[in-house]
């Protein structure tokens, strides 16, 4: 098992890819603690389902764009397992807006919760890690916070993503040498997200830019966070990791 006895704090987990990310960190022997925002049933049944498992979990509601909720869930955290091993900042939302279309509330909420929570969960965390001389920070990017044409219409959500990217370097550099900080970059994956901004014809006009011909799985990206959440990334840091079949190839 790849994260034996570590801590895992993964937010939005609840749902998607965040949910796929904590099946497979209990897998690997992982304890999780489980953040969501509104998916209160399904974070539960999620923490029921690897309990069984022989996981520890710890269930908390937090809004990761308001400082104060997100500082409670990283105290509660220390109090019930004392250490944070990994962060998985992967809460985020998309609400399709074009440039012109855009108003300054679906700004700040997008900037919010995708880009601010990112920044205060890894605020919050990075002191215990720098205390445990150890620790693993992962960003759920997106291929659309790179130089991706194709992918770049809600500028909003590209912003965040963009940004994403910029924090990841930025606190590579600032907690080194103790800490890794990485991001993911996923193309397009079957979740409710994807459902909820794309129609079937532009999915199904999408996957003809994706070499493997489809879109990605949640576990795919789930896969990829365990390798950097792993032992096997220790000398990986500061880095962009694009899962995206082949849609972002440079
Ligand atoms: P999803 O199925 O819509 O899930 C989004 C998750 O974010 C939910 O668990 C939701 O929890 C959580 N969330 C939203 N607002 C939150 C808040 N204020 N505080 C805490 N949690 C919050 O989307 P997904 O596809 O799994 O997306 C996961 C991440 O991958 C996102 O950062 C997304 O931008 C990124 N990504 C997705 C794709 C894709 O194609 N699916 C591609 C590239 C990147 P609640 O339900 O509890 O609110």
């Amino acid at each position: 098992m790849k994260l034996q006895g570590k801590v895992a704090v993964i937010t939005g987990a609840g749902r998607g890819i965040g949910r796929a990310i904590v099946k497979m960190f209990a897998l690997e022997g992982a304890n999780i603690v489980i953040n969501y925002s509104k998916s209160k049933k399904e974070a539960f049944s999620l923490a029921d389902e690897i309990n069984n498992d022989g996981r520890e979990t710890l269930v908390v509601k937090a809004d990761v764009s308001k400082a104060d909720e997100v500082k409670k869930m990283i105290q509660k955290t220390v109090t019930k397992f004392g250490r944070i091993d990994i962060l998985v900042n992967n809460a985020g939302i998309a609400i399709p807006a074009a440039f012109l279309d855009s108003t300054e509330e679906m700004w700040d909420q997008t900037i919010g919760v995708n880009l601010k929570g990112a920044y205060l969960c890894s605020r919050e965390v990075a002191p215990i890690m720098l205390n445990q001389k150890s620790g693993k920070i992962i960003n759920i990017s997106s291929i659309s916070g790179m130089a991706e044409r194709t992918a770049v219409n809600n500028t909003p959500y590209v912003v965040s993503k963009a940004g994403m990217i910029g924090l990841t370097r930025s606190l590579a550099v600032n907690l080194s040498p103790h800490i890794n900080v990485n991001a993911i970059c996923p193309s397009l994956i079957d979740t409710d997200m994807v459902e909820a901004t794309f129609t079937p014809e532009r999915k199904k006009m999408s996957i003809q830019e994706y070499l493997l011909k489809r879109i990605g799985r949640p576990e795919e990206i789930a896969r990829a966070a365990l390798f950097l959440a792993s032992n096997d990334s220790d000398f990986i840091t500061g880095e962009i990791l694009t899962v995206a079949g082949g849609k972002a190839m440079r």
